[in-house]
């Protein structure tokens, strides 16, 4: 992550993070207050109040999706702020439709809560709860009194609600058109169908962008991949359906041992097909890992062939069962960037396994299905 990515609060265990991209979101919102006719040091802190507002309100909103993960056993790495938006990484979503509903609605479900909250703190200032255009549009002329805060943002609040359930898969309104497809249909197929409607909102979201609103436009962009992703790991965990670690393990193991040197690992990287290997200690037991960009890395930072593997290698090893299902092994390798998973039952090194052997072992899968 950026070091102008900011950490500005941690809730139960979650962090938070002001993504560095969120500054020209600020720089934007001080700029075009400048240059706009209501230009004033008012007009400017009072549209910094606004954002200020609608920042802790999405992060509520990111929380109550965290908290509704956390009640069905899923952990939240962290929630990260970005100017279009929140994003609440969530350890993987839960594949009950019921579940996953519940989770979805969790975000926009706080947005309608802050709007009763705002709205009875405004009663309580003795003000009309009321939302007029003149409110909300509030220019300059001095600081607006606080209860003109408390219903901008609880009107801001309800288009957040409103926008975010928009069937815009994968955002909140999509998972629960997914969910309720899933509720009918088989889990691919939800999801294919999902898919296609959110990049339908997608390309909406663009063109309406185009007319004037640069966020609409990436959040745009944003759906539209991230539907194409969600798409792809729905079709990969059904291929993976019933499978485990066993079925695709690499049996035949690229070994070096600790005794080995870089000259040695560049030599059997240079003759054979191997782009990883698994490093052993005398003993035979798996010590470390070193895959081809490590060992180039390696080169660049001065190391000579005579290096000792020891120095160079990873020894923090992803070690599985056997048992584990193919598609959690899958998602577990692409999370942390490693090479390959390292298969072990009952202390015993069975193999290992990497994401390209368990593409070429579902495409085999699929190719003697089709003929079969
Ligand atoms: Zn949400």
């Amino acid at each position: 992550m950026s070091r102008f990515t900011l950490r500005i609060a941690t809730v139960s265990g979650i962090p938070i993070y002001l993504h560095w991209s969120f500054w020209l979101l600020i720089a934007w919102v001080v700029l075009s207050g400048l240059f706009s006719e209501h230009a004033s040091i008012d007009f400017i802190l009072w549209r910094l109040l606004l954002m200020g507002g609608l920042v802790v309100s999405v992060i509520l909103h990111e929380l109550g999706h965290a908290f509704a993960a956390k009640a069905f056993g899923i952990p939240t790495r962290d929630i990260t702020m970005y100017p279009f938006g929140g994003v609440a990484s969530v350890a993987r979503i839960p594949d009950k439709p019921l579940q996953e509903l519940i989770v979805a609605l969790a975000g926009p479900l706080v947005n309608i809560l802050l709007i009763g909250v705002l709205s009875i703190a405004t009663w309580l200032l003795g003000q009309p709860v009321e939302w007029s255009a003149e409110t909300f549009m509030y220019h300059g002329r001095g600081m607006p009194p606080l209860h003109v805060w408390l219903l901008s943002l609880s009107f801001m609040n309800g288009i957040l609600a409103l926008f975010n359930l928009l069937p815009a898969f994968p955002m909140d309104g999509g998972r629960v058109l997914r969910a309720l497809l899933a509720t009918k249909l088989p889990y691919v197929k939800a999801t294919q169908i999902a898919a296609i409607v959110g990049q339908a909102f997608a390309v909406l979201f663009i063109l309406v962008g185009i007319y004037g609103n640069p966020f609409l436009i990436l959040i745009g962009f944003f759906v539209f991949v991230a539907a194409a992703q969600e798409r792809q790991h729905a079709e990969e965990r059904t291929a993976m359906k019933g499978l485990t670690v066993a079925d695709a393990l690499l049996k035949e193991v690229p070994v070096l041992t600790v005794n080995q040197t870089l000259g040695d690992a560049i030599r059997l990287l240079l003759d054979s097909q191997a782009r990883s290997f698994l490093i052993v200690d005398p003993w035979g037991a798996p010590a470390g890992s070193l895959s081809r960009e490590q060992i180039i890395a390696a080169l660049h930072q001065g190391h000579s062939r005579e290096t000792s593997l020891t120095q160079v290698m990873d020894t923090d090893l992803l070690i599985v069962p056997p048992t584990m299902p193919l598609h959690e092994a899958f998602q577990y390798l692409n999370e942390r960037h490693k090479p390959f998973l390292v298969v072990m039952d009952k202390g015993q090194l069975m193999g290992i396994i990497d994401a390209e052997n368990i593409a070429e072992y579902l495409l085999i899968q699929q190719a003697e299905r089709r003929v079969g």
